[in-house]
């Protein structure tokens, strides 16, 4: 029998086996992203109606709104089959008519950062998205022929956290657009409940609250912490995790009230003390902060624009009184003037 309730340890999950298990895998368990979830309920029905492939879609937010799941949701939803790339690892031309000649019919090929891509294999989706065919390439050099080749009509999911990146021609070929949109607390809410309700993980309401009111707005997110917040009740409580548990186990993490972490902190701070709360270009506030500029557009500035700590205007990034306020800061920092925001 194992000593003072202390059980054998158990092997340690792995990211994507917890990720599998929580990843919701209908319409209906998928909380939130109301505007979307109506669109596409119509969309489905409609083209399963008519024995049709989906239009082809593009799902654009920032990272760990849940844009893969939702793809994967939509093939479970037509009952098709889903094959899963990104724009980055599609090389060669080759490559992308590869697996176009592999789906069967109506099948949905899910390509994640879309816009990255490379020209030529962009080119190369034109035909395939519009008249379901590819240019096959038949020997090499001076010899060589093209063929066309006809594809099953396939559903085309594209991801994007830089819809801006697309090219109008490749935007233009998508029969819709969804953009996700940072989740409330409520939402985020429901997710750690029905996280944590797969996971058997006790939660009270006002625990799940707290953490989804810190996790950004990103469910992803939401899911990180609850799951850290879990090894903390089962340490240092009874693995209920309450109100209280998760408000100090958030704190040790240093996530603060809001949701803010280090980094979060960091570029605030940066952009109040040196650049004395801004305008500054989101190229130079990247290198202040020591992160790369795509991780502080598209992971960071999100959320605090979203709270309202972050301004992003033509002439740069500015800091408003919200966030000199929220870090204890007078709103006259790094300048010789006082700055009015
Ligand atoms: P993205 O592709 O936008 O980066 P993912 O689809 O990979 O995001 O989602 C990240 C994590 O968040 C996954 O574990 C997923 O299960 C979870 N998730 C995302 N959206 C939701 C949602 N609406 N409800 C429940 N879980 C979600």
């Amino acid at each position: 029998m194992p000593k003072d309730n202390i059980m054998a340890p158990k092997p340690l999950e792995d990211d994507a086996s917890y990720d599998d298990q929580i990843r919701p895998r209908r319409l209906e368990d998928f909380p939130g992203q109301e505007p979307i979830k109506d669109k596409l309920r119509i969309a489905i029905q409609a083209a399963r109606q008519r024995g049709e492939p989906l239009d082809h879609l593009l799902l654009c937010g920032p990272p760990g709104l849940g844009k893969t799941t939702l793809a994967r949701i939509i093939a479970n939803e037509m009952n098709v089959d889903i094959k899963q790339s990104a724009g980055p690892v599609i090389e060669r031309q080759a490559d992308l008519s590869a697996i176009l000649t592999s789906l069967d019919e109506f099948d949905i090929l899910f390509i994640d950062e879309i816009h990255r891509l490379n020209h030529a294999v962009e080119e190369t989706l034109y035909s395939a998205m519009e008249d379901f065919e590819v240019d096959i390439m038949l020997g090499k050099g001076p010899t060589a022929r093209s063929m066309k080749i006809g594809l099953r009509p396939f559903t085309l999911i594209g991801a994007t956290t830089r819809a801006g990146l697309l090219t109008p021609p490749l935007r233009a070929r998508f029969g819709d657009t969804c953009r996700f949109d940072l989740y409330s607390p409520e939402e985020l809410e429901c997710i750690v409940t029905r996280s944590a309700r797969i996971l058997n993980v006790p939660i009270e309401p006002d625990g799940a609250l707290e953490i989804a009111s810190r996790s950004r707005g990103t469910a992803r997110i939401a899911n990180r912490l609850l799951r850290r917040v879990r090894d903390f009740a089962q340490v240092k409580g009874d693995g209920v995790i309450t109100l209280e548990l998760a408000d100090a186990a958030l704190k040790l993490l240093r996530i603060d009230d809001l949701g803010l972490d280090d980094m979060d902190r960091q570029i605030l701070c940066v952009l109040m003390d040196k650049f004395g709360g801004g305008p500054v270009g989101a190229a130079s506030l990247a290198v202040a902060v020591g992160e790369e500029r795509q991780t502080l557009e598209e992971v960071h500035e999100p959320y605090l624009i979203q709270i309202g700590f972050l301004k992003r205007t033509p002439q740069g990034r500015v800091a408003t009184p919200h966030a000199f306020k929220h870090l204890g800061k007078p709103l006259t920092t790094g300048t010789d003037q006082p700055r009015l925001l």
